[in-house]
């Protein structure tokens, strides 16, 4: 779209954060970026809503901390000596190291760490590792929903559309948001969540913290961090004891609902009360509530993946539990409860990602660095999940393959110890791999080892961990390039959007540096030479290229799929699992070696499971929340944000401030057996009673880039003191950063 003073009108996907929002962009003399505005027409982007960090989008493409150039390490890793070189240099050197390692170690040498900066490079980095051969594929799903999709899968044979989007207002009758603070994380959820509670539904808010989400809340539910799965028990006690739930659906389509009954029998909400410090009148009340307002929608949340703790632990009682809530309750694909993701058919999502090779490489030997502990998250796990996933989808729903992922301290434990094979080299793309899991003292350590003959990074912009790297690749950012929705091929959305500009200086997207070190590994007729060439592979089943889309868009015709299965699919085709229904004991999981149940464990480190550390260190520790001017560690360096959120703040409530003589922002330090660090109080009494919310993702690219300091990484970083004991990390796993244990007290400024 053209106007007048040679201005044009793009109409682009914001990816400040993964959102993806409809946004204008208005571009003057084809090269300068002056303005942005809301697309009103985009209904997939939110219809015009923008968020506070797309007002840093214009300074974040200017910025003078962007990487431009390809940039090679001269010094000692961590010196922060750099060459500039050229493209075909870096990748020539790049590859050839690659394609040595996998000749000496096997394509399991090479670790990819995706993170959340790169849009549609993505799939990129999965398709180069699919075919590469490499099942080490870490990406911020480790750090995210992976342990509830995992269990949806387990449950259901299905993901759920499940962060506020399955609401719909006027149909919808009640809406749990469990373990999610969407009015930070997610403003385009939040938005339908309130649409749906004008229209009556009501709204039922679980966390310990006072969010802003929770202030839209009918019903509180602050309940103490980690508990979430006796919560859940306590609920079906209610629902199973009086006789609420949908005797049809469970009767026809769930097993194991007997073991269950007999299993929730015991969670009396008294007995819940006292573990989670939910009044019993309460979990009754929700358990009622829940039932008796179908159609009901029960989000996801990362905080309910981020408990912790091996086979018998606090998440998989948390995600189970959830699962099973939204089952008997018979809201499972139903339209305002809790309809089911459909199959990602329309960008051939599966063969064009080439997952097909994950599980049958020529030259794969041997499964992901963690598939001893975490077999559910391996490639052994994909194969199980594909085989029982068959009679509904020959190869596996489209989620399935978002569960390989390695864990991080194995991953470590590679590289320093070989153990179970050695990891020789990584690619760190768009991931500040050292504050974003969690040990930053190991994770350092890994990344300083000579044991590691490679680690090259793309991102947009130096900070801790790239500055660790022997190559530095400059990524475009969203403005930049052409953008292709495809939400991870968990459904069949997907949207085309145009680039705003041409990449300034030499950074490149993605995809295209992918394509190119595929082509110097011999790969290169798997791999269009564009990032629309590739658009135009995955879009072929629409009958129309990447270009003939995006001329749909200026016709306000934005392109996408339904999103959601038909309702009752079940009915037809019976649900994506091994038996054809739903598991209230998943068999899966029992093959693998689980237990299967939902029953409920103590987090690894609280105060009934450690009563001795918590002596010590007496207050619960959860870290991590999403906050609306940050990215998880991205736009530190945003002057405008940072205005608004100068430091990192520790939330704790004025009865445990008080007596250590804390104010309102004074700086405390937080110390768990692991270290300490240091971060800003915010005194307030939203915060639960014995509980602190310490902010994560902290660093300081005003600080100096050099060791010992990398650009403060061990000021406030709450990674560097949580835990990297396997014995932590829950059955997928994930990092445990929601529910530990820490004291408190006052530091100098
Ligand atoms: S939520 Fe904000 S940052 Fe994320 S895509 Fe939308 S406008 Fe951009």
């Amino acid at each position: 779209m053209t106007q007048g003073n040679n201005i044009e009108i793009k109409r682009a996907a914001c990816y400040q954060c993964w959102w993806q929002c409809g946004v204008k962009v208005h571009v003057k003399d084809k090269t300068d970026i002056i303005k942005m505005e809301g697309d009103k027409d985009n209904a997939l982007g939110g219809r015009g809503r923008l968020c506070v960090k797309n007002s840093a989008a214009i300074d974040f493409h200017q910025s003078p901390n962007r990487l431009n150039y390809p940039m090679k390490r001269v010094g000692k890793r961590g010196e922060y000596k750099w060459q500039r070189l050229s493209w075909d240099q870096a990748l020539d050197e790049i590859a050839d190291k690659l394609s040595a390692i996998k000749k000496a170690y096997g394509p399991e040498a090479l670790a990819i760490i995706g993170g959340t900066q790169h849009g549609v490079a993505d799939w990129a980095s999965w398709r180069f590792a699919n075919m590469f051969g490499t099942p080490n594929i870490f990406h911020q799903g480790k750090n995210c929903g992976e342990a509830e999709f995992l269990a949806m899968c387990l449950v259901y044979g299905y993901t759920t559309r499940s962060m506020g989007g399955g609401a719909r207002a006027g149909l919808t009758k009640c809406i749990i948001n469990w373990g999610a603070n969407l009015a930070e994380s997610g403003h385009l959820g939040f938005a339908n969540i309130i649409r749906t509670k004008e229209k009556g539904a009501k709204l039922v808010v679980i966390d310990p913290r006072r969010t802003k989400t929770v202030e839209q809340a009918d019903i509180w539910v602050q309940l103490r961090p980690g508990t979430d799965g006796a919560l859940a028990l306590g609920m079906m006690n209610v629902i199973i004891g009086e006789d609420l739930y949908d005797k049809d659906f469970v009767n026809k389509w769930c097993v194991g609902f007997d073991k269950l009954k007999e299993l929730a029998k015991s969670w009396t909400p008294q007995r819940v009360a006292e573990i989670t410090r939910v009044p019993a009148e309460t979990i009754i009340e929700v358990a009622r509530l829940y039932t008796k307002s179908k159609p009901a929608h029960l989000t996801w949340g990362v905080a309910t993946c981020q408990l912790g703790q091996g086979d018998k632990g606090a998440v998989k009682s948390a995600v189970l539990g959830k699962c099973i809530l939204r089952a008997i309750t018979g809201n499972l694909a139903v339209t305002g409860g809790e309809p089911f993701t459909d199959h990602p058919y329309i960008l051939n999502w599966i063969d064009n990602i080439k997952w097909d090779l994950l599980l049958d490489h020529p030259d794969r030997t041997r499964d992901n660095v963690s598939a001893a502990e975490y077999p559910v998250a391996s490639v052994k796990g994909y194969r199980m999940f594909r085989e029982a996933m068959a009679k509904v989808y020959p190869k596996g729903f489209g989620a399935a393959h978002y569960m390989v992922f390695p864990s991080s301290w194995a991953m470590w434990r590679a590289v320093l110890e070989g153990q179970p094979y050695p990891l020789k080299a990584i690619c760190t793309q768009g991931s500040n791999t050292l504050v974003n899991v969690s040990d930053t003292p190991k994770t350092y350590k890994a990344f300083k080892s000579p044991n590691l003959d490679l680690h090259f990074a793309m991102d947009l912009i130096m900070q801790p961990t790239a500055s660790l790297a022997d190559y530095v690749l400059p990524a475009a950012d969203w403005m930049e390039r052409p953008n292709l929705r495809t939400d991870w091929g968990f459904s069949n959305v997907y949207q085309c959007t145009e680039a705003a500009v041409e990449p300034l200086y030499e950074r490149r997207d993605d995809y295209w540096m992918w394509a190119q070190l595929a082509k110097r590994l011999g790969m290169e007729q798997e791999w269009p030479a564009t990032l629309e060439g590739m658009f135009d592979l995955l879009l072929k089943g629409t009958g129309l290229t990447f270009a003939q889309h995006l001329d749909k868009n200026l016709e306000a015709q934005f392109s996408f799929g339904s999103g959601t299965t038909e309702d009752r699919l079940y009915e037809r085709t019976g649900f994506a699992t091994s038996s054809g229904k739903v598991e209230l004991f998943p068999s899966l999981l029992e093959n693998l070696g689980y237990d299967p149940s939902c029953d409920y464990a103590e987090p690894p480190r609280s105060p009934d499971a450690t009563p001795e550390l918590a002596e010590e260190y007496p207050l619960i520790l959860i870290s991590g929340s999403r906050v609306k001017e940050f990215w998880h560690s991205s736009y530190r360096d945003m002057e405008k944000l940072r205005r608004i959120y100068p430091k990192p703040r520790l939330e704790i409530h004025p009865e445990n401030a008080q007596p250590l003589g804390i104010k309102d922002g004074d700086p405390v330090y937080i110390e768990t057996p692991e270290g300490k660090i240091k971060q800003w109080a915010k005194v307030d009494p939203g915060m639960m009673r014995g509980v602190v919310h310490a902010d994560g993702y902290w660093w300081f690219p005003e600080m100096p880039a050099t060791e010992p300091c990398l650009f403060g990484v061990w000021e406030s970083n709450i990674n560097s003191i949580t835990p990297g004991d396997p014995a932590t990390f829950d059955y997928a796993g994930d990092n445990n950063f929601r529910a530990l244990l820490c004291k408190v007290y006052k530091a100098e400024e």
